[in-house]
């Protein structure tokens, strides 16, 4: 069989921990060699995988499709994709028998494999970027309780790149401050305001006056006395205030009274945060409106709809009940049902077991082989030093051979106790999770309703023409094509593609193979 052979490192955070693309192909290389395999040409990638639309991997996978090579080789399944676009890709080619092999340096992935199982590990690749995203945000934590402003600075301010803090644009922050004593009077609108910073240059990019809305988010804002809000908490600040608390306390009594800061903000807008609009990319965000019948009935109804910040959008408003249907419909459909979540679940348990007693014996050996090195060692210094029977040439080329391969097995062993067990306590979790999924479906809470969509979607589902649309992680990609191809009752079947019944336990088999 002819193989393509990928390797791809990032200069980007999540790739930190991967093997430089030499080791990668020098590894690859050798595993062809040893099994007797022909690669038919090497593809090199310095991109991240994060985001679909790499030259090389799309180069690749499009001789593929052209029947050049029918299996890849490469380090690691995340090597090929860390985003649902891609892998699904992957997985497709597999499915239809298209690609027939994936090796990895310690798996193989064939098209009569658990399609679960590969979407499942495609899920983990595209969940350490998610992971990475929350790193990100738990240090920009860090930085707020220092008292250090997390994010770009606010009208008044300039973000100082160089010392990475937040310093008084003076001419700013005299209009600024001169805008919150004229709100102050009591006798301005927030448009006046608006008009106010227009005025003195203070405008939107477009060259526009400012919203309302952002009017009363500046008018607000207690970083100007020293304080700064982040992420729903307040810290105090270390940049300089450029107003007293008094100042700002009293337009905060004006705003007050003259309604702007009666937001609502318990409202029950639920499904806020989770939509884009499907048209232009702004955000969905609610409102609600109260119907007064003549009777006396009154009525509250909430319609979501497009923020249309960037400029015109013809997207129509949606009901709060229609979007709820509709979450309700998709939740169902990436439900996994209970017989096969528990056949899974004993697979899980099977595989571990098996994954334990190899690495057990593995590690036996290895142990063996490491006492035998030192032996060696210890033998070869004795000659050297005391006997002299060996010359120093010698001494030398052995002690590096020994010490060497002490060294690949160090670093197998390793491997060997933090690899292979680590993905299935996610996998315990995931089918936890799709199984809740039909309770949610029919569940009235609507925030149960959007967390269980963010876990199948990973990133933000769109709204167009009033239809929810999405792209789900390949693990619930994966069950939802297998809910529509068996029924719940071919609990064995499933495991299978093309509806050949096998046992189970002979497709889902983990391959672990020696490392050189
Ligand atoms: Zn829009």
């Amino acid at each position: 069989m002819v193989y393509f052979l990928y390797a791809r490192k990032s200069t980007d955070v999540e790739d930190k921990q991967v093997r430089s693309i030499d080791d990668q192909l020098a590894v690859l290389r050798a595993l062809a060699k040893g099994e007797g395999v022909k690669i038919a040409a090497e593809f090199v990638e310095k991109r991240s995988a994060k985001t679909p639309g790499r030259p090389v991997f799309n180069e690749m996978l499009e001789r593929v499709e052209k029947g050049g090579a029918r299996s890849i080789l490469c380090w690691k399944l995340d090597r090929l994709a860390r985003n649902p676009i891609d892998a699904a890709r992957v997985q497709w080619l597999l499915q239809q028998g298209t690609l027939a092999h994936i090796r990895t340096n310690d798996r193989s992935y064939y098209p009569s494999d658990n399609v679960l199982m590969i979407g499942f590990e495609f899920g983990i690749a595209n969940q350490y970027i998610r992971d990475l995203s929350a790193n990100t945000k738990r240090g920009l934590h860090e930085k707020a309780k220092r008292g250090e402003y997390p994010t770009s600075a606010p009208i008044g301010y300039v973000n100082d790149k160089g010392r990475k803090t937040v310093i008084v644009d003076r001419g700013e922050a005299k209009i600024v401050k001169a805008a919150f004593e004229l709100y102050a009077e009591g006798n301005s609108r927030l448009e006046d305001i608006s008009a106010f910073f227009f005025k003195n240059g203070i405008h939107t990019k477009g060259g526009k006056p400012l919203f309302r809305s952002r009017i009363s988010v500046i008018l607000s804002n207690p970083f100007y006395y020293g304080h700064f809000r982040y992420a729903g908490d307040i810290y105090e600040g270390k940049h300089e205030p450029i107003m007293s608390k008094a100042l700002w306390d009293k337009v905060q009594t004006v705003l007050k009274k003259r309604g702007w800061q009666d937001r609502k903000e318990n409202d029950p807008r639920a499904f806020c945060g989770l939509l884009k609009c499907g048209e232009c990319g702004c955000s969905i965000t609610a409102e609600i409106k109260v119907k007064h019948q003549k009777n006396g009935n009154v009525h509250r109804y909430v319609y979501y709809h497009c923020t249309k910040k960037r400029g015109v959008c013809s997207q129509p408003c949606t009901r709060e009940e229609a979007l709820s249907a509709q979450a309700s419909e998709i939740i169902g459909q990436y439900a996994m049902p209970t017989d096969w979540a528990s056949e899974l679940s004993k697979l899980a348990d099977k595989d571990e077991r098996e994954v334990v007693q190899s690495s057990s014996l593995a590690n036996q050996a290895m142990r063996e082989e490491l006492d035998t090195i030192s032996q060696k060692l210890q033998r070869l210094f004795t000659l050297y030093f005391r006997d002299e029977d060996i010359d120093r040439d010698t001494y030398r080329r052995e002690k590096e051979l020994l010490l060497s391969r002490k060294k690949s097995l160090e670093e197998e062993r390793s491997l060997l106790h933090k690899g292979h067990v680590a993905w299935l306590e996610p996998l315990r979790e995931w089918l936890k999770d799709a199984e809740m999924l039909g309770e949610t479906a029919v569940s009235p809470d609507l925030r149960i309703k959007k967390s269980s969509l963010q876990k199948i979607f990973g990133s933000n589902p769109s709204l167009k023409n009033r239809r929810i649309e999405f792209n789900p992680l390949p693990p619930y990609a994966a069950l939802r094509a297998a809910r529509q191809n068996f029924s719940e009752n071919q609990t064995s079947s499933v495991f299978v593609r093309d509806g050949r019944i096998e046992l189970p336990t002979q497709v889902w088999k983990t391959r672990v193979l020696p490392l050189n």
